[in-house]
């Protein structure tokens, strides 16, 4: 009879501490970010499986050290302080709260061709018949899990991060959605992760660009490349040479552009170095 009490004791000690700890993880507070960032949102195995969307839009479903996460790229324009998103599959529909904090954003000065602040007509058709060729593959989504552990792209000096405002012959223009490492005309660009090369070309802004899709919307484009080393419908491994630095299209100097985009958002190239 003690022996059950006891158990039965233990048992309830055991089921409150859970109830503190789901409380704790269901709380808004935990999951802070920054325009630009990723939240891993921590969900269940069968919402794992199901996956979920937020408007029409699939997002990352990630297993990982025996978790399973949700992961949204937090698009620049969000606003700061308390946000939420409602995401959806058949079967449910979930609310992830979050907050996004401050953050300042450094300024930065580049004088440019004038072409690229003040287009020709012609030149305004192309820009965009090549925007519209993007966006199309931009909104490609593939089934397949990405490898989130990212390598450097390039080897060396780090001259561009992502969110800086920047300003073209002094006109502030779009935000800097990726980053900037420069190099020499013959350093080699390397896939950073695993992929398909869906398009390569030759764009006005872009330059000779490369554009990989990791899989469940995680994609990596490189710009201003000198040469490029592959085709489109390329499988790449984490690591091979896709093309080497260069300074076509609007670009200053030979450097590497990389940006990153999940959930058709920019979001901070940096951050997979760190996974
Ligand atoms: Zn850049």
């Amino acid at each position: 009879m003690k022996t059950s009490f006891f158990k039965f004791f233990i048992i309830f000690i055991y089921i409150s501490t859970c109830n503190v700890y789901a409380n704790t993880i269901l709380s808004s507070e935990k999951y802070v970010s920054y325009k630009g960032g990723v939240i891993f949102f921590e969900i269940s195995k069968n919402e794992y499986q199901s996956g979920y969307k937020l408007d029409e839009i699939n997002l990352l479903v990630l297993h990982r050290n025996d978790k399973y996460y949700l992961l949204y790229g937090v698009p620049y324009q969000t606003k700061v302080g308390k946000n939420k998103i409602t995401v959806s599959n058949n079967k449910s529909k979930r609310i992830f709260e979050f907050i996004v904090k401050e953050k300042k954003f450094d300024k930065q000065f580049i004088e440019i061709k004038k072409k690229y602040t003040a287009p020709s007509n012609d030149q305004l058709i192309r820009i965009s018949k090549e925007k519209n060729t993007i966006g199309k593959y931009r909104d490609i989504w593939t089934s397949n899990k990405p490898d989130i552990s990212f390598v450097r792209p390039a080897n060396g000096v780090v001259t561009g991060v992502f969110g800086t405002r920047r300003f073209y012959n002094g006109v502030e223009g779009r935000y800097h959605n990726g980053y900037d490492i420069a190099g020499d005309e013959t350093d080699y660009v390397l896939a950073p992760s695993s992929g398909e090369v869906i398009l390569v070309g030759n764009f006005f802004y872009n330059g000779k660009f490369v554009y990989i899709n990791h899989g469940s919307g995680l994609k990596s484009i490189f710009l201003h490349l000198s040469k490029i080393l592959v085709k489109k419908g390329d499988i790449v491994d984490k690591g091979q040479v896709i093309g080497q630095i260069g300074s076509t299209g609007a670009s200053t100097g030979p450097h590497l552009h990389w940006s990153v985009s999940l959930n058709q958002t920019y979001v901070n190239p940096e951050l997979f170095l760190s996974y």
